[in-house]
């Protein structure tokens, strides 16, 4: 456990470490050094003296060892909806006598809605969404594209990705994994499965702040081939030969669009400070036991509301997920009494199991005030039905 690593106030259980990571204790320092002794000192030569024009990659190799991605192979910008886009489109103009992307109705919206638009825009290409479990059966020879996220972000079910791969190669048809509820939270072993393309965001298990950046794969076999559509200037081998045409940088570099936001990835260099000293495995083997006995918890307490996570741990992501018709106003309800969780619609709630910073005291606690709201309808209360923006 490095509890004492985060910033996290007294007397919550944090249970939404899935949706947003809690400060890493060295993240505001790290990001004050940046803005004084950076930018305050150096200005304009920050780009080569503080290296910053390198942070895509730099950074993006440390997410990589958590990925299983080969080094190299991983640059971070933008954010995780345009890295799909991209990959999406790189993958695409791989297979350009293919016309189907095919992708699960548990998929992020935002990951169909991108494609979804990429399709419009190139025009004879179609999105095709099935069920979860529809997918394997529909892998056929019109798929280009298989585009997966790997853990859902309602369910938490996780896809096997190697055998996905493997189908989706068998059949001709290239990947794009969105590792969203994956970095950080299980091992993905993106070489060992053989993915061709992936992607993921920086602000949720791997705590690099709100608006932290997202991160892009691209497997070393395609580097020299994958096209990224956004051929943005950092993205280009020489962006200071200002040439008027575009030419890929080599590998995931060419995934780089624009210029990168130093302040936020100051942010993220320190929460990946914390995460260069964990072992995911062991993170993995922690994030099952606690998530086991939260679930033997809450189920024993609490007869009306229904697990909705796979019950088998190997089979879900590190989230556990119950159903109950009243799950906003409840969720409100154990905001209010110091447990974190968040709502997704339409009646899911949804509790994120960190390891880093999760006791197995914090999941009893949090446990027994579930078990209070429910047993004493505590969520039955006006105060608790409105809801927010962000839900
Ligand atoms: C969180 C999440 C996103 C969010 O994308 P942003 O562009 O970072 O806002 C996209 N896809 C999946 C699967 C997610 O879980």
């Amino acid at each position: 456990m490095m509890k004492e690593r985060f910033i996290l106030p007294d007397g919550l259980v944090y249970l939404d470490g899935n949706s947003l990571g809690p400060l890493p204790r060295g993240a505001a320092a790290r990001v004050g050094t940046t803005m004084e002794l950076e930018w305050g000192r150096l200005a304009i030569a920050g780009w080569n003296r503080a290296g910053w024009i390198g942070q895509p990659m730099a950074l993006g190799d440390r997410i990589g060892r958590l990925i299983g991605a080969e080094p190299g192979s991983v640059s971070v910008g933008d954010t995780l909806s345009v890295k799909v886009f991209q990959l999406v489109a790189a993958a695409l103009a791989m297979r350009p006598e293919r016309k189907v992307v095919l992708s699960d109705s548990g998929n992020f919206p935002s990951d169909l809605y991108m494609a979804d638009g990429l399709a419009e825009a190139l025009g004879d290409v179609q999105l095709v969404v099935v069920e979860p479990e529809e997918i394997a059966g529909r892998i056929g020879p019109d798929v280009a594209v298989l585009m997966l996220t790997e853990v859902d972000y309602r369910t938490g079910r996780k896809h096997d990705m190697a055998a996905l791969t493997r189908a989706a190669h068998e059949a001709g048809a290239l990947t794009v994994w969105d590792l969203a509820h994956s970095a950080g939270a299980l091992p993905v072993e993106l070489a060992g499965a053989g993915a061709d393309f992936a992607c993921g965001c920086t602000y949720k298990y791997l705590n690099g702040g709100p608006g932290a950046p997202g991160f892009a794969y691209v497997a070393p076999r395609h580097a020299d081939t994958a096209r990224t559509i956004l051929q943005g200037w950092l993205g280009h081998a020489e962006p200071f030969a200002f040439e008027p045409g575009y030419r890929p940088a080599a590998g995931a570099e060419r995934m780089r669009v624009g210029t990168p936001p130093i302040l936020q990835m100051a942010a993220l260099e320190a929460a990946l400070d914390i995460w260069d000293e964990v072992d995911v495995s062991e993170l993995r083997a922690r994030s099952i036991v606690l998530s086991e006995r939260f679930i033997a918890a809450v189920e024993s307490a609490c007869p009306d509301i229904a697990l909705v996570s796979p019950r088998d741990p190997e089979a879900r992501g590190s989230q556990v997920s119950f159903r109950f018709e009243h799950g906003y106003a409840a969720m409100q309800a154990l905001i209010a009494h110091g447990v974190v969780g968040d709502f997704r619609a339409p009646d899911i709630m949804r509790f994120g199991i960190t390891p880093l910073y999760l006791s197995e005291e914090d999941i009893d606690v949090a446990a027994g005030v579930i078990a209070k709201v429910m047993t004493e309808r505590l969520w039955d209360d006006p105060a608790y039905a409105t809801r927010s923006a962000v839900t």
